[in-house]
């Protein structure tokens, strides 16, 4: 079995926030995030014998929240979390599932992977993808070959999902820095993390729907809080009540 670095205060942790009020459901960020990993860090990606559910670090999942003219559209874009419990890498007999002690990137070595699929097995996320036609597991590298590659201009240093989401709704940066921009972002909106109850301290945030101002049930003046709505201390039939069940839905499978 494989260990995490040792926990340091004050650590880099990079990630992803995702802004659900804004995301449009483009899957822009998906198609970039395949085009980019098709020659990247874990490259090439697979459409295995020509079919459409090929590896895709990233998906983009779109549901109708409420119901009647209450209700909305919300689009979930779901990769790896980085968490900071992992079990993922926890359980891979070989190490070639692992975090990054300078940054927090969870990654896998495609060299040393045997494909025996228990690290998809330990992810609540569903965020693993086997790759049937290389014969091992694959995930959202966070662009680790583009993030850090000092021959791009400053401002392209960021995943491909990030820089071409045309809304905008995806924002990359040190999570574990209190004063970072995402950071900010994520105590400005109430940013929460998926299912907390699990323990595996996810890194990646995502920023909650706003309700709209139409009067409808679902239309409060104030941000829907997510995190008040798990522990039960908002109404259970809003917008976000809806969302939260949906998301425990997907994610379970
Ligand atoms: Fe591992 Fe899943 Fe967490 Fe990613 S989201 S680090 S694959 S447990
Ligand atoms: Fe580790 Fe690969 Fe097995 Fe996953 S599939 S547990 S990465 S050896």
């Amino acid at each position: 079995m494989t260990s995490l670095p040792e926990p340091v205060p004050g650590q880099k942790k990079l990630g992803l926030v995702i802004d659900l009020d804004t995301c449009v459901g483009c899957h822009a960020c998906a198609v970039s995030c395949k085009e980019w990993n098709a020659s990247g860090h874990s490259g090439p990606l697979s459409d295995f014998q020509g079919r459409s559910d090929g590896v895709w670090f990233n998906r983009v999942h779109t549901y109708e929240a409420g119901k009647g003219e209450a209700s909305r559209t919300v689009h979930f874009p779901r990769s790896c979390l980085h968490c900071e419990e992992p079990a993922c890498v926890t359980v891979c007999p070989t190490g070639a599932s692992y975090k990054r002690s300078e940054d927090g990137i969870v990654l896998v070595n495609a060299d040393t992977c045997i494909g025996c699929k228990l690290c998809s097995w330990a992810c609540p996320y569903g965020a693993r993808e086997f790759d049937d036609g290389d014969g091992v597991m694959k995930k959202c590298t966070l662009c680790v070959d583009k993030i850090y590659n000092g021959n791009l201009p400053e401002a392209e240093r960021v995943p491909a999902c990030v820089s071409t989401c045309p809304a905008h709704a995806r924002h990359f940066g040190d999570l574990g820095d209190p004063n970072s921009d995402v950071s900010r972002l994520v105590a400005d909106r109430e940013g929460y993390e998926l299912m907390p109850e699990l323990g595996y301290k996810p890194v990646n945030r995502y920023l909650p729907p706003r309700p709209r101002n139409n009067g409808s049930s679902c239309g409060s003046h104030e941000q829907i809080s997510l995190t008040d709505l798990a522990a039960k201390k908002t109404a259970p039939q809003t917008m976000g009540a809806a969302f939260l069940n949906w998301a425990d839905r997907i994610l379970s499978r």
